[in-house]
């Protein structure tokens, strides 16, 4: 018996073998600890688990694919949950990649886990939908650099890896897709507060079309010292080290005057 697909859960089975093996061998090794978030029926699985030297645990939510992946693969762990809700401490003590045909509706949160959680995750291979792989690969100064794009490329060096058309999926899904690869850069930590580096970021691009000046003034905090150069650019033009350079430069207002 085969799964029928629920829409509310994003399941768009990939019919195609070769890309499925593709994916799965996207993975360059840096770890043998890997997780895969909603395996479905198992179609990249297959190939993942056949790898005698991965320690491989999947998470899926639908009891049904679940259902399905015991029976067809009773050796295979997986987790019946939500990769969202998962505590990724407990499952692996050791750093571990992350793969899958992601969930598309969910594609975001899986990202900002992933940067939450960067320091055990040393690799992500994944297909989105083509527009999120684009953004997350983006380069300053292109009109799909964001949010995910900075943060994600201060602790990753991502690829976009190949264009997947909709038809090779069960049922198609409205918009192309893309899998695209990070792998975890050196730095350890950036030279800044890093909470408030985020929030930089995410203010900055909240009012994307504005200069940094008008939109950094939801920041609510002293920006008279940041370089002026900065300050009359837009979010989209400045780079991880343009918003490092900024979040060391604001400072707090005092409130007792
Ligand atoms: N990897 C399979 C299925 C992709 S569809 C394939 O390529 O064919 C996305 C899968 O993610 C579905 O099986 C869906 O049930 C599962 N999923 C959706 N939300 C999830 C969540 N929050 N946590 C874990 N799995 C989830």
């Amino acid at each position: 018996m085969e799964v029928r697909a629920k829409k509310y859960l994003g399941q768009h089975f990939l019919k195609d073998e070769h890309i499925a093996q593709q994916i799965a061998e996207s993975l360059t090794g840096s770890t043998p600890h890997v997780l895969e978030i909603g395996p479905g029926m198992g179609v990249l699985t297959k190939y993942l688990q056949a790898n005698p030297a991965l320690d491989f645990h999947a998470i899926e939510i639908d009891t049904e694919s679940v259902a399905y992946l015991h029976d067809h693969y009773p050796s295979l762990h997986v987790i019946e949950g939500d990769f969202l809700k998962l505590d990724l401490r407990e499952l692996f003590s050791e750093p571990f990649a992350v793969i899958g045909n992601f969930p598309y509706n969910i594609s975001s949160q899986i990202l900002f886990k992933v940067y939450e959680n960067r320091n055990s995750i040393p690799e992500v291979v994944g297909m989105f939908q083509k527009e999120v792989a684009e953004r997350v690969a983006a380069k300053p100064g292109s009109k799909t650099y964001g949010i995910l794009s900075v943060l994600l490329s201060a602790f990753y060096d991502i690829e976009y890896l190949f264009t997947v058309h909709e038809h090779v999926f069960n049922p198609p899904p409205k918009v192309k897709s893309a899998v695209i690869r990070l792998q975890r850069n050196h730095v350890s930590a950036l030279p800044c507060d890093e909470a408030l580096f985020a929030k930089v970021v995410k203010i900055g691009f909240n009012q994307r079309r504005k200069t940094l000046r008008n939109a950094l003034k939801q920041l609510n905090m002293d920006i008279s010292a940041v370089p002026d150069g900065l300050l009359s650019q837009r979010a989209e033009q400045l780079t991880v080290a343009d918003f490092v350079t900024i979040t060391n430069s604001v400072k707090e207002i005092p409130t007792n005057q």
